[in-house]
């Protein structure tokens, strides 16, 4: 069964909760608050709603208030709100937009119109949701984009220098490339990497830990909490892994099947900014010193 979506209603009225309930129970999964404070901890319950009906007049806060701390907070910016109130002056619509609304409704609420104006929300949603998954994921393969690798790079080494722990990355690249792409045409060179992402994907299945394709033939393993060693660990195995798929590539000069190279280096924090220039030379290491291994950086700053 298809989940439905989830709908917060927050009114201190029973009868206007009774009311919109009784008009939204049989599309949507329904929830309830009646003041501020039980509304800011019901948008905490997982998952999240995926929209809130807002009354403005509330015992313990005002609607506009909660509103904004709902967008304040980068976790539940995206819900959309929708106000619903009696308060019908044109300066109080304004103001529910001005506060970040998505739209505002005047009691008494006609059915077919909140319904209307409930699945345009939700529908603008899902299209943002969708888009920004597109912009942030590499078509090819399905892993992260360099996009989103560069941009989650530059928080983990900001939350590392705040918070310390370890950080790891592995930069994997496949040996010899461009010479099979030459060898056995680009449709077969696409195969290659799909199939190597699914390994590198595979191998890390930590929540935190993100995957990416950050070149032609480059991939990027982001690992939050994670010692040289364990990122050792993991990136022999990757290596290891894709060697014992056994693609053909006839024109290596490392091993008659693909292989690749890999190169780590874990921070501290001291100089995380360094991490990803320091990962890169111990690939280039890797490719130098014969391809088809996993060199890493023994120093931890
Ligand atoms: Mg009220």
């Amino acid at each position: 069964m298809i989940h439905q979506p989830i709908l917060l209603l927050v009114d201190d009225e029973p009868s206007n909760i009774e009311m919109l309930a009784a008009m939204l129970e049989d599309e949507y999964e329904l929830r309830f608050a009646v003041t501020g404070q039980d509304a800011l901890a019901a948008i905490k319950e997982m998952p999240k709603p995926d929209l809130i009906l807002l009354d403005v007049m509330l015992p313990d806060m005002n609607g506009y208030a909660i509103c904004e701390r709902i967008k304040e907070d980068p976790i539940t910016a995206d819900i959309p709100i929708i106000f619903v109130t009696s308060l019908g002056d044109p300066e109080q619509e304004e103001k529910g937009f001005a506060v970040g609304g998505a739209d505002y409704i005047v009691k008494p609420c006609r059915a077919l119109s909140i319904k209307a104006r409930i699945r345009n929300q939700l529908e603008m949603k899902r299209t943002r949701e969708l888009l920004h998954r597109l912009a942030i994921t590499d078509g090819l393969t399905n892993l992260a984009n360099r996009r989103h690798f560069d941009e989650a790079l530059k928080q983990e080494t900001q939350r590392l220098q705040r918070q310390g722990g370890q950080l790891s990355l592995v930069l994997i690249d496949v040996d010899f490339f461009k010479r099979f792409n030459d060898c056995y045409g680009h449709p077969e060179g696409d195969e290659c990497l799909r199939r190597i992402a699914s390994v590198i994907s595979a191998e890390l299945r930590r929540p935190a830990d993100l995957t990416a394709r950050i070149g032609g033939e480059e991939f990027a393993c982001l690992l939050p909490e994670t010692t040289l060693a364990g990122a050792y660990v993991v990136a022999e195995r990757i290596r290891q892994t894709v060697l014992s798929l056994a693609m053909p590539h006839q024109t290596s000069s490392t091993s008659p099947y693909v292989t690749v190279s890999v190169g780590i280096a874990t921070s501290s924090g001291i100089d995380s900014n360094h991490l990803y220039q320091r990962a890169d030379t111990q690939l280039y290491m890797a490719k130098t010193s014969g391809r088809n291994r996993v060199v890493q950086d023994a120093a931890l700053i």
